[in-house]
């Protein structure tokens, strides 16, 4: 029976000459497509003379090389949906962006552009004025600069300003953002000297005035953006910072994390610092990540200062984390939304901040009419190191389920994988995050995997 099956199997140039698979070798390549099905029959051999059952058949073997070419070409950065209803998600790539940001860097990704290039007189030009004059114009800054990352925009700002030199900080400032990111460790990996005063949970303006020497080179605050010191607590304020950093011929620079332009009060969320309000306080530099409440891509950007950004912008290091031509076209159509007036509603982070609870109510129970599930009352949270504990009031899709644990794991490894919450043994949907046009395959998915 065995030796039977063995003399029946294929030879892999017979199964080569198969129409199923000139169609694998066209969408996978020739190698991959024959390296495949040599594999299945080795391992249909193997099986046989084992005395384990196994198919035979062209057919089924063909079927087997398409399943697994499938899955092995599959990319492993790819599309997700966020059911979890955290808005700035890190994981799952913190901000999604708008229509129009998606646009500019399709362009700026299949063509040639004026990255470097100056119209005017066909000379090299400076990618950095790209973004530059449209921060000044949303941020009210003297000058603006754009690089790979936030910790890396501190790491420019105080190796081209600190080098060697004394950061006065607060204890209470001196944090983990998050992903191993220790406010500490990145400014000595800078070469500054960290000077640390007051306590974890009061430091006073006279704290960073005792601690100014002669090789101070600035005052630091980093905003505390993922957790809440509650409780018997005094920060100094960022304009008596900034009046101690003065009278002393000092500089002060202020990590604001998320980069909010916008105020998240307007929301019924509590109000997170913004860039504007920094720089209005006297700040000279400001520091802020591109992916987070600003809802552009991934990038560092630096305002304030005229004289301060021009040495930053010719220090060393500044080459070496600058922004490539995706990030500036993205960036730069995203802060063009701030500049008309229609962040609201053309960027994603945002417009999912104001979604009405009525429109979240309403598309829950839709889901719940396709799925057989109920609608109960939840919340979203805003996440990636902006408003710790703060939480909108959302409506959930809540599926009872015999394993929510398994159920989790098939809806994340489906094809669309769907990214659920799991509470109180109920597997729970928020709509907030879903983007418009996932419904659909949030709900076929939902579906296959019951
Ligand atoms: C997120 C965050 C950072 C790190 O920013 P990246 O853009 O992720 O490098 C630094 N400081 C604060 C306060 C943050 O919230």
């Amino acid at each position: 029976m065995t030796s039977n099956a063995l003399r029946r199997l294929p030879s892999v140039d017979a199964l080569m000459n198969t129409p199923a698979a000139a169609d694998l070798c066209d969408e996978y390549g020739r190698e991959a497509a024959l390296d495949s099905l040599r594999t299945i029959l080795q391992n249909t051999r193997e099986q046989l003379k084992a005395g384990q059952p196994a198919a035979v058949e062209a057919d089924a073997l063909l079927a087997q090389a398409a399943q697994t070419l499938a899955e092995r070409f599959l990319p492993t950065l790819r599309p997700v949906i966020n059911a979890i209803g955290i808005i700035i998600h890190t994981n799952l790539g913190r901000a999604p962006l708008s229509t129009a940001a998606q646009q500019a860097i399709s362009e700026a990704a299949g063509q040639y552009s004026t990255l470097e290039f100056n119209l005017d007189d066909g000379k090299r030009g400076s990618r950095l004025r790209h973004a530059s004059d449209l921060l000044v114009e949303v941020t009210g800054a003297e000058a603006g600069l754009v690089v790979n990352n936030n910790a890396s925009a501190l790491v420019l700002i105080l190796s081209a300003l600190a080098l060697g030199k004394e950061v006065i900080i607060s204890r209470g400032q001196l944090v983990e953002i998050g992903g191993g990111f220790r406010v500490p460790e990145v400014m000595e990996q800078s070469g500054a000297k960290l000077v640390e005063v007051g306590t974890t949970n009061r430091t006073r303006a006279s704290d960073y005035a005792r601690a100014v020497t002669p090789n101070t080179a600035l005052l630091m605050r980093a905003h505390y953006s993922n957790f809440k010191v509650i409780g018997f607590t005094e920060d100094t304020p960022l304009h008596e910072m900034a009046a101690v950093a003065h009278q002393h011929g000092l500089l002060l620079v202020d990590d604001v994390g998320s980069g909010a332009l916008l105020d998240t009060a307007a929301y019924g969320l509590e109000h997170e610092p913004t860039v504007q309000e920094s720089l209005a306080a006297g700040c000279d530099l400001v520091a802020f990540s591109g992916d987070k409440l600003l809802g552009a891509p991934q990038a560092g950007i630096i305002v304030g200062k005229k004289a301060l950004i021009d040495t930053l912008k010719q220090h060393p290091l500044a080459r070496a984390i600058r922004a490539d031509k995706l990030c500036l076209a993205g960036l730069t159509a995203t802060l063009d939304h701030y500049r008309r007036g229609e962040a609201t509603i053309q960027i994603p982070v945002w417009r999912m901040i104001a979604m009405p609870l009525t429109e979240l109510q309403a598309r829950a129970q839709q889901w719940a009419d396709v799925t057989g599930g109920q609608v109960i009352a939840g919340e979203s949270a805003v996440g990636g190191g902006s408003l710790p504990g703060e939480t909108l009031p959302t409506a959930l899709l809540a599926l009872t389920v015999e394993s929510p644990d398994a159920f989790a794991a098939r809806l994340r490894q489906s094809r669309y994988p769907v990214i659920a919450r799991i509470a109180r043994d109920q597997v729970l949907f928020d709509p907030r995050t879903v983007l418009p046009g996932q419904d659909e395959p949030l709900l076929a998915t939902i579906q296959a995997c019951r």
